[in-house]
């Protein structure tokens, strides 16, 4: 699913692009209002997560336009404006959700997947599959067979995206950059230490596997 994060702020935008793609999302961001528009209207996007207080043109300005050339579009307003006439007027012009700035990611993350939740499955049945392991999304654990674990945040992301590319050989570089935002070499290893971690917490039937030079692959079968 699409996401075009609409947020002047580099750092919020970076943190959240980051965040949404973990989460398996395609993420795409616009830095000022105008872009954001005409990004929003060209591209087809589930959702739109927009700032208020943009340059260029300004977030209620880009929701009007929005929802009047494109009513189906769900907005997701995340701006520090937070008094209630313009979180109505948000409302009003077609907004489906308003989060105040500062937020908490996993406060956003849950808001953005009951817009994006498939109709027909039930929030607490989401899960992720290969061969016996199980990833629950909502309780955020493992299972194998009976072998139920409970996971760190990090544990959850790590095999959360794993899964996501189940089959494929997942290079540590990529993992430091998805799982940990890492666009450098930390210069330890933190990739390894966790998997080893969670392998252990998984036990012996735990589907990783160490492609040699290469990465990590989750097997399937
Ligand atoms: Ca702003």
């Amino acid at each position: 699913m699409r996401i075009l994060v609409i947020e002047d702020e580099a750092r919020i935008r970076t943190f959240l692009a980051r965040s949404l793609e973990a989460e398996g999302f395609v993420v795409h961001s616009a830095e000022d209002g105008r872009e954001g528009l005409a990004r929003a209207l060209a591209g087809s996007y589930e959702l739109v997560i927009l700032d208020l207080l943009l340059p260029g043109l300004d977030g209620l300005t880009v929701l009007r336009e929005l929802h009047r050339r494109c009513p189906e579009l769900r907005v997701l307003i995340l701006s520090a404006r937070t008094d209630l006439a313009t979180k109505l007027r948000g409302f009003e012009l077609g907004a489906v959700d308003y989060l105040p700035k500062p937020f908490s990611l996993d406060e956003l993350l849950a808001r953005v997947h009951v817009q994006l939740r498939n109709p027909h499955a039930s929030d607490d049945g989401r899960v992720l599959q290969a061969g016996r392991l199980v990833l629950e999304l909502t309780q955020r654990r493992a299972r194998i067979g009976d072998t139920v674990t409970d996971l760190s945040d990090r544990e959850f992301r790590l095999l959360y995206f794993l899964l996501l590319h189940a089959r494929e050989v997942v290079s540590r570089e990529r993992l430091l950059s998805e799982v940990w935002g890492y666009h450098f070499h930390p210069g330890s290893n933190v990739v390894d230490v966790c998997i080893r971690r969670l392998r252990k917490r998984l036990g012996s039937e735990a589907p990783i596997e160490t492609v040699r030079n290469a990465g990590y692959r989750v097997e399937a079968t």
